[in-house]
């Protein structure tokens, strides 16, 4: 029997304890190199944040340097098309893991143009073609909205890593026209692949991340503005997407030994929304085989065991 887990000291010292310990092991893995720009991090940064509900924030290491969020940019552009579109949105993406890479093309052409889930590649595509054809500028729209959720004005695009994007996107161009010959791409498919890169290639902190995503800790209510982000159903709907498929290929494992809605991106960012508690978000840039950070991975599942936050207890 493990026993019930203490509420420790103090979260910034379990936090600082636990960095400590990460920064002790073998910084195994490899930093993105499939879009160069990502390639260049030092991959020693090491940073954590958990910012609360009530708007604690507490931090170690790196938590305030911003970093590429990749794919964490998926939970943003979801929630805005969710809102925006409304359950339309799944008739032409499922809520199913994939049990493949993230860029992975085969699954597509068998399954007819519809992606697994809006957390793969494909379906980020599809919800960033939903944000193209909705707004007049999705890009200006949704660098809005995640400005305001982290209530930081300066948050920005990184254009060198947009336009590595851009300059090595084959493949997701690739599933971008496969999805337009089964009709499943309303717009331009080049503006739809410019928004994708351009979400993908913004810069955020860990304290930036952690403090967005309050409201999928809090019924969609964004902590401390009060404002309501998106209704219930949907944060419970974005959550249980973010445990079943946010880790890709690994989330079995991560619901396994961690238990909690989470979703990684290849610039080694990872968050982890703990309802009603707050959210994590840690940052590590090198990679395993299935595109997550390592040593975030390890922090996580650290502080989820030392504080009792699996939802599955
Ligand atoms: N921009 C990356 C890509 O499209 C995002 C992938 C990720 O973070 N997993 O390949």
């Amino acid at each position: 029997m493990e026993g019930i887990p203490q509420r420790p000291k103090h979260t910034a010292e379990l936090l600082q304890e636990i960095l400590q310990r990460t920064q002790a092991l073998p910084n195994e893995g490899a930093v993105a190199n499939y879009i160069p720009a990502l390639a260049k991090v030092d991959p020693n940064h090491l940073g954590i944040a958990v910012a609360e509900l009530d708007g604690k924030v507490h931090i170690a290491g790196d938590a305030q340097i911003p970093f590429s969020i990749q794919s964490i940019s998926k939970i943003f552009g979801l929630t805005l098309a969710m809102e925006r579109v409304g359950d339309q949105l799944w008739n032409r993406v499922r809520m199913e893991p994939s049990g493949h890479a993230f860029n992975s093309i085969v699954q597509l052409e068998w399954e007819h143009g519809i992606p697994r889930n809006p957390f793969i590649n494909a379906g980020a595509i599809v919800v960033a073609d939903t944000l193209v054809s909705h707004y007049s500028s999705s890009r200006a729209a949704l660098t809005q909205f995640i400005r305001n959720l982290a209530q930081n004005p300066i948050i920005f695009v990184d254009e060198v890593v947009w336009e590595s994007e851009r300059e090595h996107g084959a493949r997701n161009a690739a599933l971008a026209y496969l999805m337009k010959s089964f009709n499943n791409i309303e717009a331009n498919v080049v503006d739809v692949l410019d928004h994708y890169f351009y979400q993908c290639a913004i810069s955020m902190s860990c304290v930036d991340l952690a403090r967005s995503l309050g409201f999928l800790a809090n019924r969609g209510v964004q902590p401390g503005t009060g404002e309501v982000i998106c209704d219930p159903r949907s944060t419970r709907r974005i959550n249980a997407m973010m445990s079943t498929s946010g880790m890709y290929d690994q989330s079995g494992e991560f619901a396994f030994t961690v238990g909690l809605p989470a979703k990684g991106g290849v610039g080694g960012g990872l968050v982890a929304v703990v309802p009603d508690y707050g959210v994590i978000c840690a940052w590590s840039p090198k990679l395993n085989s299935y595109g997550n950070s390592y040593r975030g991975m390890f922090m996580i599942r650290q502080v989820a065991e030392e504080l009792g936050l699996s939802v599955y207890s």
